[in-house]
């Protein structure tokens, strides 16, 4: 296999630079520009030339086959960061023979396949790299420290056990008192299923924290939706003015609140309209609001809206509360009145509904367990019959399992490879 290297830290002038090297060549291309190697995993300062041309004064870090992101030998250079110095390293290393510029996410896919990182820990690093939140730290750090194949391993022995307990009985049906080890095993999958289902709806809120919850400010034109989302915003994202009808399609504002990302949306003024455009923009506006993870009414005089009534998770709050007085939450964008409150408010409720995250946060994790899940129950339905036929319901706990390995990439998952690192940067 080739020996592999790139730029492992991002583009451009910075203070320090990484060049990475991983592959059999590795050690042996770190010599030819640096002299004597340090030991392992120890910092040497080092003078680094090729062709008799100094290159940069830098520290190298080595790494044994065995015991390194990889697992494969692995040598970065600390350099200064200089675009020059960093260029001329690379077009040095591009002449030895058996090295070649590394693809985006080929390091990680090194480790994924010599087994020192799993698929889940794969995307977890992914998520990691992009983190711009702290919710999205943590559960990106959850899962790269393992947390998925851990709970797929509980689960796959709980499968194994249940296979297990049966096929004993099988054993036992010539005995005069066989053990009925039905309960138990039903007991098993029972919890399973369980734990699953929460695990599988868990992953909708695990991709709102990768991806942001979406708030819609919704009430009728004019109430003062666009001057609330400027507010919320801290900056002009839409236009204000006082005549109807001006926010004319859905305006996106990204922000953090409190950890989570959060995509604000301001949506057109819900009325009753003849106006073909603004008709459009007010159909656009109901089923963004519908899809949103929250929605914020924002009401004046206690109108009702046209197409949309609150629900009992959503948020009413009275609007220009410097003009009009009423009960409940006020806000007012003149005084700022209510605003701190509106926004703890929102803060509460979406950090209510991240609460019910897992430990899987993807699209691909959710079908897997979807999938065991109905394994799951085809087995059980087989269990509760008079007449079970045991090799049915081990198939059955065989799917399960084989579903539950693709979490952690043991099986079919060869085809989403290319797919899941081609969202890597080069030098991952
Ligand atoms: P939208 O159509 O719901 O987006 O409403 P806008 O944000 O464009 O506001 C409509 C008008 O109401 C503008 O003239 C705003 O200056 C005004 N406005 C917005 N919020 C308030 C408020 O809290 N108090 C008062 N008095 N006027 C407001």
């Amino acid at each position: 296999m080739d020996t592999i290297y790139a730029l492992a830290t991002a583009q451009g002038k910075a203070g320090v630079a990484v060049v990475r090297m991983s592959g059999a060549r590795a050690f042996d291309a770190a010599k030819a520009l640096c002299g004597e190697m340090p030991m392992l995993r120890q910092a040497g300062l080092r003078q680094l030339s090729w062709n008799g041309i100094e290159l940069d004064q830098g520290l190298v870090l080595a790494f044994a086959s065995g015991a390194s992101f990889t697992g494969e030998a692995v040598v970065e250079f600390h350099l200064h960061g200089s675009v020059a110095v960093v260029a001329a390293v690379l077009e040095a290393l591009s002449q030895q023979p058996g090295l070649r510029p590394a693809a985006a996410g080929e390091f990680t896919r090194r480790a994924l396949e010599n087994g020192c990182l799993d698929l889940a820990q794969v995307e977890g690093l992914a998520d990691l790299i992009d983190a711009e939140t702290e919710a999205q730290r943590k559960q990106a750090l959850r899962v790269l420290s393992g947390a998925v194949g851990q709970r797929a391993d509980s689960w796959r022995r709980d499968l194994i056990r249940a296979a297990a307990l049966l096929e004993a009985t099988i054993d036992f049906v010539d005995e005069d008192v066989p053990i009925d080890v039905k309960p138990e095993v039903l007991n098993l999958l029972d919890h399973l299923l369980q734990t699953l289902t929460r695990e599988a709806d868990g992953t909708k809120i695990a991709e709102r924290i990768r991806d942001g919850f979406e708030v819609a400010i919704v009430g009728a034109p004019n109430v003062g939706k666009s001057t609330l989302l400027n507010i919320l915003a801290g900056r002009e994202a839409a236009i204000t003015s006082d005549i109807a009808g001006t926010t004319r399609d859905v305006i996106e504002v990204r922000m953090t609140l409190a950890g989570l990302p959060v995509t604000l949306l301001d949506t057109a003024g819900l009325r009753d309209t003849t106006d073909r455009i603004e008709g459009i923009g007010i159909e656009r506006a109901l089923q963004r609001a519908a899809q949103a993870d929250l929605r914020v009414f924002l009401v004046e005089n206690d109108l009702e809206l046209p197409g949309l009534k609150p629900m009992q998770t959503d948020i009413v709050v009275r609007a220009k509360a410097d003009q009009q007085i009423g009960f409940g939450l006020g806000i007012s964008s003149v005084t700022g009145e209510g605003v701190d409150d509106l926004i703890s408010e929102i803060s509460v409720r979406l950090l209510g509904q991240s609460r019910r995250a897992g430990t899987l946060i993807r699209e691909r994790h959710r079908i897997a367990v979807l999938s065991a899940i109905r394994s799951i129950e085809l087995a059980r339905n087989q269990i509760l019959l008079e007449s079970l036929r045991v090799e049915l319901v081990a198939d059955e706990l065989q799917h399960a399992i084989r579903d539950l390995d693709s979490l952690v990439g043991r099986l079919g998952v060869e085809d989403l490879l290319d797919e899941i690192f081609s969202s890597f940067c080069i030098g991952k």
